[in-house]
This record gives C-alpha cells, structure tokens and sequence, in this order.
C-alpha cells in the first residue's frame, strides 16, 4: 500500500466506508483505483454515532494523504442490513443498532458539507465489487460474473452478473444462509429449521467446538482435525461440506466465473481452501455433470490484508454502479 504526500486535485479521489459490527474500516482510493490511505476504528451503535465516526474517517483518510475535500469525488459507505441505494437508506441493521429504515447517506452528508456526494450500498454488494476489482488488479483480467461468501456469524453472499450487482426487488439475493440443508434441522432465527447458515458458519463451529484457548474455534477445530482428533474431524468435515454446498448453490444458479471465501472463517486461510477444494473434488468424482463445472476452480480465499469492503465502497462512491 502507497501513501501519497501531493494531492491531485484533477483526480477524482473517493472515500470508501465499510461499517461492520464490529470495526470499522475506510480508505481513501485514487482515481486509478489504488489505496492510498486507510483507517480503521471500532464501529459505534446507533444511526448518529455511525454517521458521525463516518464523515471523521473520511476526514482522517483525506487529512493522512494530503487531499483537500475539494478533491473528493464521493463517498460510498457500506452497510450490513436492507439498503436502499436510491435514496441511500437503510433498515434493519440490527447489528449496527439500527432498527426502522434511516437515511444513513443523508446523515453522513450533512455532517461532510461541501455538497460532498454520498452514497450506500449493502456491505456485501460492495464487498463483491471489491472482490472483483481485486482479482482484475491480480491480474485475473476482468471479472464480470463473481460471487462474495460472508463466511462469518452468518452466512449470506453478494452476486455480481455480468458486470451488475445482483440486488433484487426484496434485496434478497444472496441470502443463501437461509436454504433448507438439513429438512427439519436446527431452527434458525429466520424462523426455518435446518438453513445452511445453521451449519456454515463460523457460529456453527463455536457451537460444535468452541474455542478453548481463547484463540478463534475455526482455528483450534481445524488444527485438532489435522492432528487427528476424530471428532474435531467429523465437525470439519460437516462444515466444509455444507460450505461445498453453498458453493454449489451458487454455481448451479448464477453460474458465477468466480467464488470468493471471505468473512472471519475465512482467516483459516489455506487449510480452509484445501479442505473445500477436496470436498468439491470429492463431489466431482461421482458426477461428470460437476466435473464439467469445475466448481473447485473457481474458489478462491479472500485477499489478506486488503480491505474488499471499503475498497467496494469507494467504488459505490464513485456512482453508476
Ligand atoms: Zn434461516
């Protein structure tokens, strides 16, 4: 990552915000869409705390690279909840405190000023658009057709087609946590029983074996797995293959070139990939139809270290998406 120390001030700089649960991470992107800056702050519940620490993160981004506001082009920010991204509104953003539908974008403007155009997007929209912009920065050539898997608490995907976020008229697609897996499984909140986020999930693994050093329980099943442990291998194995199962999901309807892994669960890094991919493999010998689809390479891990969130948000910032 660069830092630049001389603004441009013909280039069209935007500011991404991606407000999760927890943290929350900004950066500042040039117009040739690298990251110049970056800042990263816990996130503050409620509608006027996560306007307020948004438009100072755009400040501190702007201040970290020398560019005055007059060089800002728009501000995207990414939300967890049901966005609307016409009037830039959000409902039932639970995890953020955010219950009836609010205009974040609204919000967060006024306190910017400066007629500092601001838009949102659903954080997992605009994770798959950073995704996408990652893997073409890769060298992976443009990437139209993608998928973005929040392997996290829940489970839920971003779907771009064609070069399109997948939205939908209910902001429904995607939300893949919530297919039947299991008929008459665990109840989920959602009021079903036996959704597949019931079974991967980073939720689900804490369930089955939770963490007893402290450190993350992906972590600690994985590393008992490998060391033989027969029942940390049972979990792992359940858990990959309701993963595989999301990934087929995922293939099977939209037919997306790629699959991205993201989401805490996925700081498992390559043992994770590499159980998946056997799982897929596994599935493949059976069926020529699967072979044929080469479900395992299209998988990939999400980047470490770069944050395909804001940086999806920055893009939204720039409009037209
Ligand atoms: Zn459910």
């Amino acid at each position: 990552m660069q830092t630049s120390t001389t603004a441009d001030l013909s280039a069209g700089y935007t500011v991404g915000v991606d407000v999760g649960g927890t943290k929350t991470a900004t950066i500042l992107l040039d117009a040739a869409g690298h990251v110049v800056a970056h800042d990263r702050t816990p996130t503050r519940k409620g509608a006027t705390s996560v306007a307020a620490d948004a438009a100072q993160a755009v400040d501190r981004v702007l201040a970290e690279a020398g560019v005055p506001r007059a060089a800002l082009a728009g501000v995207g920010i990414g939300v967890p909840g049901v966005v609307d991204p016409g009037p830039g509104s959000v409902a039932n953003a639970v995890n953020l405190g955010i219950g009836g539908r609010v205009p974040l974008a609204d919000l967060v403007a006024e306190r910017l000023g400066d007629g500092v155009a601001v838009r949102l997007e659903n954080d997992l929209n605009a994770a798959v658009l950073g995704a996408a912009h990652h893997l073409a920065e890769s060298g992976e050539g443009p990437v139209d057709d993608l998928a973005f898997v929040a392997l996290g608490t829940g489970l839920a995907a971003g779907i771009m087609l064609d070069g399109r976020l997948r939205r939908g008229p209910h902001q429904a697609a995607g939300e893949i946590g919530h297919l039947q897996y299991v008929p008459d499984g665990l109840p989920c909140k959602c009021g079903q029983a036996g959704c597949l986020e019931r079974y991967a999930s980073g939720s689900a693994i804490d369930a089955l074996w939770p963490s007893r050093t402290g450190r993350p329980a992906p972590v600690e099943l994985f590393e008992a797995a490998a060391a033989g442990d027969g029942v940390a291998r049972r979990v792992r194995d359940e858990f990959v293959a309701a993963v595989a199962a999301a990934v087929r999901v995922l293939v099977l309807t939209c037919d997306v070139g790629r699959i991205v892994i993201g989401g805490g669960v996925s700081q498992l890094g390559e043992p994770l990939l590499r159980a998946l991919v056997a799982e897929l493999d596994r599935r493949a010998a059976s069926s020529p139809f699967l072979r044929a689809a080469d479900l395992p390479g299209r998988v990939r891990l999400a980047p470490v270290g770069v944050p395909v969130g804001a940086v999806g948000a920055a893009l939204v910032g720039r409009g037209g998406i």
